[in-house]
Formats: C-alpha cells, sequence, structure tokens
C-alpha cells in the first residue's frame, strides 16, 4: 500500500513539472564532469539493487568506512527505493547520527543497534548518541524509531525550533549553529528550499559539507525557489571561506552518463554515479541559479534541478500526512 501510494505520488509529480527546461551541459558553461576531482569514496561500490529484488544477496545496510572516526552507510535499494545514505561521525564525547533513512519495521534490524556495532566498544563507551535530520522527509526520519527510549541517545527533530535551540549566537536561521562532538566541531548551516527544515552539516574534521537532499547526484525537487536559491548562495560563500574536500548528499540517482537519470522509484541502479559532489559543481549551481529569478528545470552533468509546480506542493505538504 506504500508503495502503491509513493508511486501515484511519484506520477503526479512527474507529469506535472511545467517549468521550461534548461540543459547546462549543452550550453557548455557550467558542464563540470564528476570525472574532474577526486572523489573521497570513488573506489567504493555501493550496492545499488538488483533486476529481481526477490533474489537480492545484499545485507539490509551497506558499510563504509573513510576512518576510524568516519562512517557512511546506505540502505538496501530493493527495501526501499529511496536508498538514502546516513553517516556517522564520531568525536571523543558525542557519535553523530545524521538521518536514520526509510526503513522502520524489518524484523531482526535495528540501525540502533548497527551504529553500536559499527563503532567499536572503545569509541562508544560512555558517549552520547546524538541524531540529526538533514531535513524532514520520511526516507531520513522514518529510522527515528529505532533509538526511541535507548539510554544515552538524544534526538533533534528536523524542526525549526529544535535546531534554533542548539548552542550559537545570533538568530536562525541566518546565523550557523555548531555542535562539539569533543575534538570535532560540526557547523550547521539553514539550506532551506528542498524542503523548509532543511540543513547542511559541515565537519571541521574531514572538512566534508554534507548537504542532504539540497545537493546530491541526482533529481533534486526545489519547493521554495527563492529560499533554495539563497540557501546555495550561502552555501557556496561558505564554502569559498572553508576547505571543502567532498560535497556529500543523502542519494545518488544518477547515471554514469552526463545529465542522465534512473527512473523514479527504481530499485536497481547499475552503473551509478560517484555520491560525492565537488565545490566546483556547488559554485556551478550557485552562479546558474543567479540567473533564474523565476523557477526552471536545471540538468547539470552531475544532478538535475527540478521546481515543483503548485499541485506537486500540495501533494508534498499531504505526503507529510498521509505517509507513515
Ligand atoms: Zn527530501
Ligand atoms: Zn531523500
Amino acid at each position: 500500500m506504500r508503495l502503491f501510494v509513493i508511486f501515484c505520488l511519484a506520477a503526479v509529480l512527474s507529469a506535472c513539472t511545467t517549468s521550461p527546461v534548461i540543459n547546462v551541459t549543452a550550453t557548455g558553461n557550467n558542464a563540470i564532469s564528476g570525472k574532474s576531482y577526486k572523489s573521497v569514496v570513488a573506489d567504493k561500490s555501493w550496492i545499488h539493487g538488483s533486476p529481481d529484488c526477490d533474489l537480492n544477496p545484499d545485507p539490509v545496510i551497506d558499510r563504509w568506512q573513510y576512518d576510524d572516526r568516519s562512517f557512511i552507510l546506505r540502505q538496501n535499494k530493493c527495501l526501499t527505493a529511496e536508498a538514502p545514505f546516513i553517516y556517522v561521525l564520531t568525536g571523543t564525547r558525542k557519535i553523530l547520527v545524521l538521518d536514520t533513512g526509510d526503513l522502520n519495521d524489518l524484523p531482526g534490524f535495528s540501525l540502533y543497534q548497527e551504529i553500536r556495532n559499527l563503532v567499536s566498544e572503545k569509541q562508544l563507551a560512555g558517549k552520547e548518541i546524538l541524531v540529526i535530520h538533514s531535513h524532514g522527509h520520511r526516507d531520513h526520519t522514518r529510522g527515528d524509531s529505532y533509538f526511541a527510549g535507548q539510554p544515552g541517545v538524544t534526538v533533534i527533530a528536523p524542526s525549526e525550533l529544535a535546531l534554533a535551540a542548539l548552542p550559537g549566537a545570533g538568530n536562525w536561521p541566518e546565523t550557523n549553529r555548531e555542535i562539539d562532538l569533543g575534538n570535532r566541531r560540526i557547523t550547521l548551516i539553514a539550506t532551506p528550499g528542498h524542503q523548509e527544515q532543511a540543513i547542511t552539516l559541515y565537519d571541521h574534521a574531514n572538512q566534508w559539507l554534507l548537504t542532504g537532499d539540497t545537493l546530491y547526484p541526482g533529481y533534486i525537487y526545489i519547493k521554495d525557489w527563492k529560499a533554495y536559491k539563497t540557501s546555495i548562495t550561502r552555501l557556496a560563500d561558505f564554502a569559498s571561506r572553508h576547505k571543502v574536500t567532498a560535497v556529500l548528499g543523502s542519494h545518488i540517482e544518477m547515471t554514469t552518463i552526463p545529465g542522465q537519470h534512473y527512473p523514479i522509484g527504481t530499485n536497481y541502479q547499475p552503473n551509478e554515479a560517484q555520491l560525492d559532489l565537488s565545490v566546483d559543481n556547488l559554485q556551478a549551481l550557485n552562479t546558474e541559479l543567479k540567473r533564474h529569478d523565476k523557477p526552471v528545470s536545471l540538468i547539470f552533468a552531475d544532478f538535475i534541478i527540478v521546481p515543483m509546480g503548485a499541485l506537486q506542493k500540495q501533494v508534498s505538504n499531504l505526503g507529510k500526512w498521509l505517509l507513515p
């Protein structure tokens, strides 16, 4: 039933995009290729579903370790077509979990337990697990239930109020917030546009910009065009003042062919694009967005920007109530 509703919504969303389409890759401007920079996760081949999911041999969750303090997880595309990524960053006092994914009712599986198994006992000892969300869409929050009531866990809701209450001077969302994990600083930047509560995290240790669904190699719906433009300028300004080694989002939906994405809702993505984008991608997006006061679809080599129409926004708002 849930899948049926999702696919109906996806069909409505796809059919109702009426904004002009600009193929940025064809203009010769800003056609940044994914191959023009060094990926931090290039050697990793993620689990990416199967043509027949009944025969899928993959685990519920794929794990990748960057170093002994940084982990990236991806959920099985046969169990959720969204196959979202989850980031786990450890400090000396806290372990940050960015997003809880799209699964919450698999027998024998617990994301909380997965993360405990992932991080060594030594790293876990006495530390708080801090769960935060890139935004409030269900494919990033559904796994919160695994953390509810667990000892030593704090879950920050993806709400304006909860984010504004975090430490930091000045008004949210204009001014960033800081989280200290213990010898590891994380900056939170408000980046509404894809969704009202969208944020981006900057990990000062790895110099990663964790952009959620604000920027990733895929088909990115924009709910509020003006807010999105402001957010991308905010990120571009931040990136010009801080070294960024990778722009890491929450999904892969692009193929390795420039400007080409997989069908929405597919459970199988052979030869998919790499996970990380670069600062060049971000700056190119910012430059292009400045040319467009009105919403337009923008096809870049490594991602696609798609403004929602009025009906799509209504469906998006309804989805908050309809989907479990
Ligand atoms: Zn989203
Ligand atoms: Zn998402």
